[in-house]
């Protein structure tokens, strides 16, 4: 490993370390626990089938299942038959766990003024260069595929002349920029593989 590869990862180390203890702060205060915080946020915004949000979170069906059942006791969540198939439940928040939800922070406090200090064009570059990262670690397994513009059939990257904006999500039907990149996008819907690979050349190489 290179010494400057060797920096960048203790920086990640310091960020994972940093963002975990202010999860067990902020979920703590909810009396819950990340984990169980991290859910209730994703099905206050969404429901979600047990398999699918376990893929999600990279975790398995069976922990999860313990995780839902203990918001389920609190009445923060339930699961409700798949009105696309009556055999499948899917997990959902309650009017409760929504309110707990929305008094969930999105990410810590001092990474987001951290964040919007820095200049539109770093911040642009550092939003580009963690999609490439992610998609990395991605297409090597390492992590749960994620629901990403880059993989999305929806995404087409450098469809506009406008530097600050040169991309477009033709689901929302508007042009965006590097720095508004979705790595966890509701809307998401996976490319097809041969599709997925040209959408991220274009992206990669333009
Ligand atoms: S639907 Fe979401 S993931 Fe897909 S291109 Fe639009 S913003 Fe990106």
């Amino acid at each position: 490993m290179s010494n400057e590869t060797r920096q960048i990862t203790t920086a990640f180390q310091k960020l994972a370390l940093f963002w975990r203890a202010s999860q067990w702060q902020a979920a703590g205060g909810a009396g819950l626990n990340p984990t169980q915080g991290e859910v209730l946020q994703r099905i206050s915004r969404r429901s979600a089938r047990l398999g699918e949000l376990a893929a999600m979170l990279g975790i398995s069906q069976a922990s999860l299942s313990d995780t839902v059942s203990s918001l389920e006791a609190r009445g923060l969540a339930e699961r409700r038959p798949d009105p696309e198939d009556g055999r499948v439940r899917r997990i959902e928040a309650t009017a409760a766990g929504r309110r707990v939800a929305a008094d969930l922070p999105q990410a810590p406090a001092a990474l987001e003024r951290a964040l919007e200090e820095m200049s539109d064009t770093d911040r642009a570059a550092l939003a580009r260069s963690l999609v490439g990262i992610i998609r990395a670690l991605q297409e090597a397994d390492a992590i749960p595929v994620q629901r990403m513009c880059v993989s999305c059939r929806h995404f087409r990257p450098f469809a506009h002349a406008d530097a600050a904006r040169p991309h477009h999500c033709e689901f929302v039907d508007a042009a965006f920029g590097d720095a508004s990149l979705r790595l966890d996008c509701d809307d998401h819907e996976a490319a097809p593989a041969g599709e997925a690979a040209a959408i991220w050349r274009r992206f990669e190489t333009a």
